[in-house]
């Protein structure tokens, strides 16, 4: 068969679970036996996610090959249980960046380079790539932003474009938002009606509504949109709002929207569907045994508001690894600085049956996270670190329990006299060279586990890919490790290597003796978490917590 193409394209506003929708549909029609991939296209200039502010972006992602993207590829990887490249990600940086070297190369022939068609024709060639020569045989692509915006123009007209080559082979789903307002008490159809005006007004007919709202959308407002944005009535789908996102692949299904995209693309469903996926939602709606994990971080503030986004993959690996188990986590936020100007409240840890220290950068809070991870080590309450965590739990093993006072890591006291977590050497020339773009140790590096440790333990109660030689690999994103002139001393008191990059004999689990579960590790778990896959140490933490609860 020819390889097909669904645009997911939004309308009216952002946020509106344009992700999600990508990521489910990708989940339904795996589900019904296609091999199926998706791409983001983000339309900021940046080259990759890596240099963004969390606070601006959400988190920043990382494929197995070491691209630094949207959060939403998170979704999509967990959504179709499927590892994904840098082929699937692209922003409007990345493809004026292509463009311009290939400019400089010649690869025009000479002719004058315009931003069209040659730009749309980049795109149009990252898409075809992200599917020629790989098994996949539907790419879903999402455009970032909103229709009407300037900035994603040249992807909708790349896929206009694509849509005038291969009729049959593309689809488009604009994903808009009908407002419901409080005054009113009517779900109002008008801006997805202007939305939709604004897509053809780039030369696109969107094929499926997909009707964001509080509630689902009447036959009434169905027919409304049939008449004023040319769609089928059927072809309106409801999506109003959900508790759990991984409902809604179930629910894209009880409207047959699979079924319907297939037919459109001249399809026919291989396989009965989503099996293995409704278990896992049933699992999640009867997980009732509470359990109360607390995140430490700094990027949750936006202006008033809170934003968890920028920890969303260790958030949806804590609920994978709770449902799976029975657990229903309750998470609380909890800001690293105010530890350092309120100590005492310390103690509002122990209402906690665990307390995650996820990656970071930077000097801000440091102090407080040192302290948390002094409180859990103390006072035997499961911790978990994942990158900065793990180094953090070092550094304060290292001055607390070593007694090598005021060590620290590089990144914050290059002067420090215990630098038990230093700079690797090949970062300190990028850094002084002001090379900060996807220079850091990222993407996926081997793990050999060290047998008869908690962390091997949790790996190989699991169904997670682990090697003869007991090696697993695991994503990073990182410039600085622990120190292994150190390592001696630190494990002569009572730390243990659980896991070494056995190339670069680089330390990659760490874990404390004689505690019910303080594990930190140099790689980021968290973006291997899928629902049909918990990650094994999450499982494990989780373990330890609800151990802790029922304790209590
Ligand atoms: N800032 C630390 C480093 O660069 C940790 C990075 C992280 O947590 N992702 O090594």
């Amino acid at each position: 068969m020819s390889k097909k193409y669904i645009f997911v394209v939004g309308g009216v506003m952002s946020s509106v679970g344009k992700g999600i929708a990508t990521a489910s549909i990708g989940t339904i029609l795996k589900s019904k036996g296609f091999r199926v991939t998706a791409l983001k296209a983000d339309p900021y200039v940046n080259v990759d996610a890596g240099t963004m502010n969390p606070t601006e972006h959400g988190e920043v992602f990382v494929t197995k090959d070491g691209d630094e993207c949207d959060q939403d590829m998170g979704n999509y990887e967990r959504f179709l249980g499927e590892d994904l490249t840098k082929m699937n990600y692209m922003t409007t940086g990345r493809i004026y960046q292509a463009v311009i070297n290939q400019e400089r190369n010649l690869k025009y022939d000479g002719k004058c380079v315009q931003v069209v068609p040659h730009v749309p024709e980049e795109i149009i060639s990252r898409i075809n790539a992200s599917v020629k020569g790989t098994k996949s045989e539907i790419a879903i692509i999402e455009i970032g932003g909103t229709v009407g915006e300037y900035e994603n123009l040249l992807f909708l007209e790349a896929a206009r474009m694509m849509k005038l080559k291969n009729p049959k082979d593309v689809v488009f789903v604009l994903v808009s938002y009908l407002p419901i307002p409080a005054k009113v008490g009517e779900m109002k159809t008008k801006p997805t009606q202007h939305a939709s005006r604004e897509l053809n007004s780039c030369g696109i007919q969107a094929d499926f509504i997909l009707c964001r709202a509080e509630n689902p959308i009447d036959e009434r407002r169905r027919e409304k949109l049939a008449t004023f944005c040319s769609i089928d009535p059927e072809n309106a789908i409801s999506a109003p709002d959900v508790d759990c996102i991984y409902d809604i692949p179930v629910n894209f299904e009880n409207e047959h929207f699979g079924q319907k995209i297939l037919k459109k693309l001249g399809l026919r469903p291989r396989q009965k569907d989503l099996v293995e996926w409704r278990q896992f939602v049933s699992l999640a709606k009867s997980a009732k045994k509470e359990i109360n994990i607390g995140i430490v971080g700094k990027y949750f503030e936006t202006g008033n508001y809170v934003l968890s986004d920028s920890y969303i993959s260790v958030i949806e690996s804590v609920k994978i690894a709770a449902w799976t188990q029975g657990f229903s986590p309750k998470m609380v936020w909890l800001s690293s600085d105010e530890y350092e100007t309120n100590p005492a409240k310390l103690k509002e840890l122990s209402q906690l049956d665990g307390v995650i220290v996820p990656g970071g950068f930077g000097s801000r809070g440091i102090e407080g996270k040192i302290s948390v991870a002094k409180y859990c080590r103390e006072n035997k309450i499961p911790y978990f670190g994942l990158c900065y965590g793990m180094q953090i739990a070092t550094i304060e093993f290292a001055r607390n329990v070593c007694k090598l006072k005021d060590a620290h890591t590089e990144e914050i006291n290059p002067e420090t006299p215990y630098p038990v977590i230093h700079i690797m050497p090949e970062q300190k020339s990028k850094l002084r060279h002001k090379d900060y773009g996807g220079s850091m140790r990222l993407g996926e590096y081997a793990c050999q586990l060290q047998k008869g440790t908690k962390a091997d333990a949790a790996y190989r109660n699991s169904n997670f890919p682990i090697s003869d030689d007991n090696i697993i690999l695991e994503r990073h994103r990182h410039r600085y490790e622990v120190n292994n002139d150190y390592r001696e001393q630190l494990e002569k008191c009572g730390l243990v290597v659980a896991g070494v990059n056995p190339e670069r004999d680089l330390v990659e689990i760490i874990e404390i003796k004689d505690h019910p579960f303080m594990i930190g590790t140099q790689f980021h778990p968290e973006f291997d978490s899928r629902p049909l896959r918990p990650q094994p140490l999450f499982k494990a933490f989780i373990k330890a917590a609800g151990k802790r609860h029922s304790s209590s």
